[in-house]
């Protein structure tokens, strides 16, 4: 696996980027040359409006299509999978690339690249997040895809794996633009997707707004369908539960880990990175549950305070426009980079993949990692957590509590009926717990860490449906 290497890579990035930029790759500034550079004339357009540099914790330039197929062929290995099985599974069943031309608020056409990949559909209709973020490419958008069809698997719904992106930057744009680049988006692919094909559900930077707007795009073309997205806002039959699904989920299996590391979830401190939808769900129920949040991050910045941020309340403010550095908590504001060295019971990576490194892995200073990112943590990364005793729930299994409850969004919408939230709630709780406790015994009886039982869980279930479908 090329993770040294590529974090060596990172390393000798960093060291020339020293002038500020270091960490990330380098964000096109407005009045660089090149800035929307290419826009209508085919070039992808990867500024989407750019004003002032955000600070980012570093990540590893190792990519999320590394991290998923080191772990995919450590699972392949322990299977015994033959190699000819091992390819089909390694690769994409379609891969689609589109443009997406919209005319922005500057008059211009600016061209992004939509993308929209399909891993695996043996055990059902393909199924993943679309993601509106500048890093997205096809790179990403495949190891997002394949995760997907281990994910699926592992908590034993009947979906394959599948994931979408265009590379734009939302929090630049205004509404109707981001409109239009989902409207434009979903016109290129709607052919692949379909209830009984694809369903689409929110990812980073994309919302119940963006997929209310992709249903109607939909619905222009085959009719009212709501089961071919998920994740849709209640009042276009959307699922009680379905926003808080992901970090309800994350909280569910920390609640049945936390044993593992003898530790009562009342009294845990916890520290989250990234408070978007998955990171606030999962800080607010944590709190509720009477754990203390001590640290959080999100893409303006991290603050610290060890006598406790009130999530709920963080919370509401980040939902009314704000970031967690604007808001007057009496926290300390601190470098983003020392986020993962706080000192916590559990720490919670909800921001994006690769945050979690060689780089900065031996800092940590807590005893349990709940991944509610895709990723967040590279093998390096959890070779020396593994060493350093840190128990970690990977990401496969710890965030799929969305995808659990998108499926329960499709079931209502393929019946038209609604369940209420209790209702959902505790049978998200039942999968996610069953799940973990699969994966634990699996980890147990094979004296290996959470992710490779995990791995190899999906990897055998995904085998046993496409052999007997008579795929492979
Ligand atoms: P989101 O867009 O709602 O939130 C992302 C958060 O990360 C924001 O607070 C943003 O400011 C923050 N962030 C961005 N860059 C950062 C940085 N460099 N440092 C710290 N924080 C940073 O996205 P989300 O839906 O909450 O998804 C978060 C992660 O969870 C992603 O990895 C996503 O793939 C994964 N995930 C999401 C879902 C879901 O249902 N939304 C399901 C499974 C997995």
């Amino acid at each position: 696996m090329g993770d040294e290497v590529t974090e060596e890579r990172a390393e000798a990035e960093e060291a020339e980027n020293e002038d500020g930029a270091a960490g990330g790759p380098s964000v096109p500034q407005e009045g660089d040359a090149g800035a929307h550079a290419g826009a209508g004339h085919g070039e992808p357009d990867k500024s989407a409006k750019q004003t002032e540099e955000e600070p980012t914790p570093s990540r590893a330039e190792v990519s999320n299509y590394e991290i998923v197929e080191h772990w995919f062929n450590v699972a392949a290995e322990r299977l015994e999978l033959p190699e000819d099985v091992a390819a089909v599974l390694r690769s994409s069943y379609r891969e689609v690339q589109v443009q997406v031309p919209v005319q922005l608020g500057d008059g211009k056409i600016h061209v992004f690249s939509g993308y929209r990949v399909q891993h695996n559909g043996a055990r059902g209709p393909y199924k993943g997040g679309i993601r509106f973020h500048p890093e997205v490419d096809l790179d990403e958008v495949r190891a997002l895809a394949e995760l997907m069809t281990w994910k699926t698997a592992i908590v034993n719904i009947p979906y394959g794996g599948a994931k979408g992106g265009v590379n734009v930057d939302p929090s630049k744009l205004e509404q109707r633009e981001v409109e239009a680049i989902a409207r434009s988006f979903m016109d290129k692919i709607e052919k692949v997707l379909g209830p009984q094909r694809d369903i689409p559900a929110p990812d980073v930077g994309t919302n119940a707004q963006v997929m209310a707007w992709l249903m109607d795009e939909y619905g222009k073309l085959h009719g009212h369908t709501p089961a071919c997205v998920t994740g849709k806002p209640i009042a276009l039959e959307g699922s009680y539960g379905r926003e808080a699904a992901t970090g309800r989920g994350v909280v569910q299996v920390f609640c049945e880990a936390a044993p593992e590391i003898d530790l009562d979830p009342a009294d845990a401190t916890f520290v989250i990175q990234g408070f978007g939808n998955v990171g606030a769900s999962a800080a607010r129920l944590l709190q509720e549950l009477g754990a203390k949040l001590v640290g959080v991050a999100d893409a303006s910045g991290a603050i610290a305070s060890s006598d406790g941020i009130d999530a709920e309340k963080l919370a509401e403010h980040v939902r009314d426009d704000g970031t967690v550095t604007d808001y007057d908590t009496g926290a300390e504001e601190i470098d983003p980079d020392d986020l993962v060295a706080l000192e916590c019971d559990v720490f919670i990576p909800a921001a994006l993949g690769g945050m979690i490194h060689e780089g900065n892995a031996d800092r940590m200073q807590c005893r349990m990692i709940v991944e509610g990112a895709n990723s967040p943590t590279t093998p390096n990364a959890d070779k020396v957590l593994n060493e350093n005793g840190v128990f970690v729930v990977p990401d496969v299994l710890a965030n799929a509590g969305g995808v659990v409850v998108s499926y329960f969004e499709w079931v209502q919408n393929l019946q038209h009926f609604r369940w209420g939230e209790g209702e959902v709630n505790e049978k998200l709780a039942d999968i996610m717990r069953g799940a973990f406790r699969e994966v634990a015994d699996r980890a147990h009886e094979n004296d290996t860490p959470m992710r490779p039982a995990a791995y190899e869980l999906g990897i055998q279930r995904v085998v046993e449906a496409a052999s007997t479908r008579g795929y492979i």
